[in-house]
């Protein structure tokens, strides 16, 4: 029997250990985290995860968790709002249930979990890369859960070069997330609640609302992809290619990427067959939220606004 060994539990990890296990395969997770925990997350799963989640026999355990369903797109840029329908529903779901739920799965199925391993990993999910960032300009990353009215909209708050999501996850609740240059947050100690107050539609929006937890924060951000480069290993995730969170589809490229790493690992494909999948499913709608990105980081984000349809901005970065 093949034996794969995973570095690292998040949903690339856990979605690759389960993957691997439906293969036959026997499983070694590396996972330095105890979980269940919460991580800095908009928390927002697009519509296409529903499929990804269903191959891997976790859908019922999804929606069992209580994910709120998304049904709106709403934009704030300044005074102005852009308000679309999603073409089918997102959902929300808070990372300290979603992971915890995939690596029970992968528990279930057999997969054995360890801190360390001297065993060489084949397949690395172990999340975002950090090296090469230079000191304040780089961008970090807030969240915090809050309690009060929720709606059935993913809304998107751009102001002074940061952005906030704003969304219902499980029990009724609201997760606020948001990133931006560390040297904004650093003017305010990195506290975030008056970070979130300079921007007077947000603020509006959380004063019916009141914060269930501290605001946690991690960083610095390095968006990146590396479908092109030759790898010797199976790369799942956020370590192949991290994309700009306002997407909202990290999470389906982890669960995708994890996924066909565990299957390839399992049957020992070559690492350049996996690298075309992933290829075929991301490549171009990473592309499309890097030139989002690079409008945002030039203050064209009215100019974006007005040109774009929230619909259509929704559609090009989606994951094939
Ligand atoms: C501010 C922000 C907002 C976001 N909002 C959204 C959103 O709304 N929707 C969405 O789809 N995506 C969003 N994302 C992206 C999403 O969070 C990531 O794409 C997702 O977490 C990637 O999963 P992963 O398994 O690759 O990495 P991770 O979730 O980072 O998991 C990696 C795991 O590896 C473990 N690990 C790392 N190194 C080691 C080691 N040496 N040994 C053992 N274990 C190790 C870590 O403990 C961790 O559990 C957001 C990201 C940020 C930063």
């Amino acid at each position: 029997m093949n034996r794969v060994t995973i570095l690292g539990g998040g949903p690339a990890g856990a979605s690759a250990a389960i993957a691997a296990c439906g293969e036959g395969s026997a499983v070694r997770l590396i996972e330095k985290s105890k979980f269940p925990r919460h991580k800095v997350c908009g928390e927002f799963f697009s519509p296409e995860i529903a499929q990804d989640l269903d191959r891997l026999q976790v859908w019922d355990a999804f929606v069992a968790a209580g994910a709120a369903r998304i049904r709106r797109m709403i934009l704030h840029f300044g005074q102005r709002d852009k308000t679309c329908p999603l073409p089918e529903s997102g959902w929300g779901l808070s990372r300290h249930a979603f992971d915890a739920l995939l690596l029970d799965r992968a528990l279930a199925l057999g997969a054995e979990i360890c801190r360390e391993s001297a065993e060489e990993p084949w397949v690395i999910a172990a999340g975002r890369r950090t090296a090469g960032l230079c000191r304040g300009r780089r961008l970090f990353g807030f969240k915090a859960h809050f309690e009060g009215p929720a709606n059935d909209a993913v809304e998107l708050f751009f102001f002074r070069g940061c952005y906030a999501g704003v969304s219902a996850i499980e029990g009724g609740r609201t997760n606020v997330c948001g990133l931006g240059p560390e040297d904004f947050f650093k003017r305010f100690d990195f506290e975030y609640d008056a970070v979130v107050a300079e921007s007077p539609a947000l603020a509006s929006r959380l004063a019916p609302l009141r914060r269930t937890m501290k605001w946690l924060s991690t960083g610095p951000l390095q968006y990146g992809q590396a479908f092109n480069s030759p790898h010797e290993r199976y790369r799942a995730g956020d370590t192949l290619s991290f994309v700009d969170p306002f997407t909202g589809s990290g999470l389906l490229a982890a669960v995708r990427t994890g996924a066909l790493a565990g299957v390839a690992a399992a049957r020992s494909e070559p690492v350049s067959d996996y690298m075309a999948r992933c290829r075929a499913s991301l490549k171009k709608p990473f592309e499309v939220a890097g030139i989002f990105r690079a409008a945002l980081d030039l203050g064209w984000a009215d100019w974006l606004a007005g040109l774009v349809p929230g619909r259509l901005l929704f559609a090009l970065t989606r994951p094939h």
